[in-house]
């Protein structure tokens, strides 16, 4: 450590409440040790009121990058200079970079999740997808889904607080990608939820069902799975949720949500220093 901080080193951190259980300051200060880049990271644990004083800090102190997590998210998105396309529908950023003092958000939830459909062999461009969920981790993936070109977006959503928010998205999304067909069903419509199934290419779980302590749930019954069939999970705990194995099981491509967090991380890392982010290593010094 003696030898890596020096009176030129850059700062770089988390901000939100709590952080104190995130892996980032790890899995980045890691990497920038690999890549011999000068640089440190920290979690500082924050409120969204004291958000304007972070941003001065930011300033003063000439962070290059870091990360906003909850419940800081929103007002960040409103006090950095400029946003990405998709934090911009969203309205919210998880991912600041500072270009000689000019700060931009941008919100890398969905990014990841697409990246890891890729790295899987399932590419989105041109494909009908069901999205499970209207929250923060679905919103982000809807919208990068239109973005990166998704013929449909299907979104089912239980009707709480959240099923407002896919009508949002749905409306912002005719707006800015009007290609994209995007519809909002209630999960609880069995048969249109069938239906959407049997007609789309990949089915994702953007809930909290199939997490922790839900681990015995899945919101999709398994006769649905056929094996052309690409079956995505969000959820990470457990690493294969009862609905990626029963994927698995009928011959999907199933993608749990391991890949999506670590491809998010990946991609944030190339925003911060413009590298590939060393994260097989990474993974193999955590071993
Ligand atoms: P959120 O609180 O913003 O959204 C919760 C969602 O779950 C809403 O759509 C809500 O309607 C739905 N829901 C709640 N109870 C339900 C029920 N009984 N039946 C059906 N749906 C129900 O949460 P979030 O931050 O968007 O997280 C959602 C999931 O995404 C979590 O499992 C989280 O672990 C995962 N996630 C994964 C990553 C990753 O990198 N892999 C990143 C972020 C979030």
């Amino acid at each position: 450590m003696e030898k890596r901080i020096s009176g030129h080193t850059g700062l770089m951190a988390l901000f939100g409440t709590p952080v104190g259980h995130s892996g980032s300051p790890a899995m980045y200060n890691f990497s920038f040790q690999h890549d011999g880049l000068d640089y440190a990271y920290m979690a500082f644990d924050v409120t969204e009121e004291e958000m304007p004083k972070v941003f001065e800090s930011i300033r003063l102190l000439n962070m290059r990058g870091g990360n906003f997590t909850m419940p800081c998210k929103n007002i960040a998105a409103q006090l950095v200079d400029k946003l990405s396309p998709a934090a911009e529908i969203i309205g919210a950023c998880n991912v600041f970079v500072n270009d000689d003092g000019v700060i931009t958000g941008h919100i890398t939830d969905g990014v990841g999740f697409v990246k890891n459909l890729e790295l899987n062999g399932a590419p989105v461009k041109d494909k009908k997808v069901v999205v499970l969920g209207a929250g923060g981790a679905a919103t982000a993936i809807q919208v990068q889904l239109a973005l990166d070109g998704a013929k449909e977006v299907n979104i089912f959503n239980i009707k709480d607080k959240f099923f407002e928010r896919a009508e949002g998205t749905k409306a912002k999304l005719a707006e800015k990608c009007p290609e994209c067909v995007v519809t909002v069903d209630d999960l609880d419509d069995k048969a249109k939820l069938k239906d959407a199934i049997k007609a789309c290419d990949i089915l994702v779980n953007a809930t909290i069902m199939g997490m922790k302590p839900h681990q015995d749930v899945t919101l999709v019954d398994k006769s649905l799975f056929r094996k052309d069939l690409v079956v995505a999970d969000t959820v990470y705990s457990p690493e294969k949720t009862k609905m990626i194995l029963e994927a698995e099981e009928a011959g999907c491509k199933a993608i749990g949500g391991v890949g999506m967090l670590q491809q998010q991380g990946a991609v944030n890392y190339g925003l911060f220093v413009g590298k590939e982010m060393p994260l097989a290593e990474y993974q193999e010094f955590q071993k």
